[in-house]
């Protein structure tokens, strides 16, 4: 039988390692270059709730498998699944696949990408993302829900999704985790920008070479763990409250209506809530623009 692709059904998506005190959550689908579907999205809460009940793990780091961190969400490979159901974690609401138009999208994704990457940011335990290749779109959310980031020399940062109409991936923390002129151009120009140009906006705290990257990120987590446990949760709990009294968690509320309006316009006037875009056209239009 010919193989149709997709993932081995015994290939777990997220992998979890204990290394002393730090939790190693790993992104695994290498194949489609991490690219996150449901099925992801909830082997990552179930990573990081192992990661928070075991008393031993202090720190955690978040990494992707293979050449890159993570390409986005899935937008088309064989195990895309947004049609499907999964016990839902981050907000109470019903259930999208039995609901159309904007009920349907507006309820998958309120859990899956807000309630999901907002759920993550409150993680009790300082959590790093390790990113090296690409980080785009529904991987900034990933790398920026979490307490800081690590970046390798070769990494790189876009959200290109203004292309579909769309302003913004759904967690819309854009103008806190850079200034709000970078954020415009990181947005309107859709290009990809490099790890130290994402650390001369704050966006990234380290750059090191790609050989570096893994030993770098362990020695900062190693350094973290040896802080008392519950002072570490208080001092993330107190940032993050500075950073929604700016505005933040309400500002991202707000967006997450104009991201939903876009979806619905494009919906409206061309049957398709991605304005006909896939992975590939999306890659396409990347590559024409640059
Ligand atoms: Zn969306």
């Amino acid at each position: 039988m010919p193989s149709t692709g997709g993932d081995a059904p015994d290939e777990a998506v997220v992998t979890y390692e204990r290394r002393g005190p730090v939790a190693a959550v790993t992104l695994n689908r290498p194949r489609y270059r991490n690219a996150q579907n449901s099925k992801m999205t909830y082997a990552l809460d179930a990573a990081f709730t192992r990661a928070v009940d075991d008393d031993e793990v202090k720190v955690i780091v978040l990494a992707g498998a293979g050449e890159h961190f993570c390409a986005g969400h899935d937008i088309g490979t064989p195990d895309r699944d947004v049609d499907e159901s999964f016990e839902r974690k981050a907000v109470i609401w019903w259930d999208h696949t039995e609901r159309e138009g904007v009920d349907r999208r507006w309820a998958r994704e309120s859990e899956v990408y807000l309630g999901m990457c907002r759920r993550w940011r409150e993680i009790p335990k300082p959590v790093i993302a390790m990113v090296h290749g690409a980080c785009v779109a529904g991987g900034l959310m990933l790398a920026w829900c979490c307490d800081f980031i690590v970046a390798s020399d070769d990494a790189f940062f876009a959200d290109p999704v203004v292309r579909m109409g769309i302003p913004g991936v759904e967690y819309f923390a854009h103008p806190w985790v850079m200034n709000p002129r970078a954020a415009k151009e990181f947005l309107y120009t859709g290009e990809r920008f490099s790890a130290e140009q994402a650390r001369e906006w704050g966006m990234v705290n380290r750059t090191v070479p790609l050989e570096e990257l893994e030993s770098e990120t362990y020695r900062i987590a190693e350094r973290i763990s040896a802080m008392p446990a519950f002072g570490l949760a208080l001092t993330k709990r107190a940032v993050n409250q500075a950073e929604d009294l700016q505005g933040m968690r309400s500002g991202m509320d707000s967006v997450f209506g104009l991201h939903h309006a876009a979806h619905a316009h494009n919906a409206e006037v061309g049957g398709d809530s991605l304005a006909g875009m896939d992975a590939r056209r999306m890659r396409d239009a990347g590559r024409s623009a640059s």
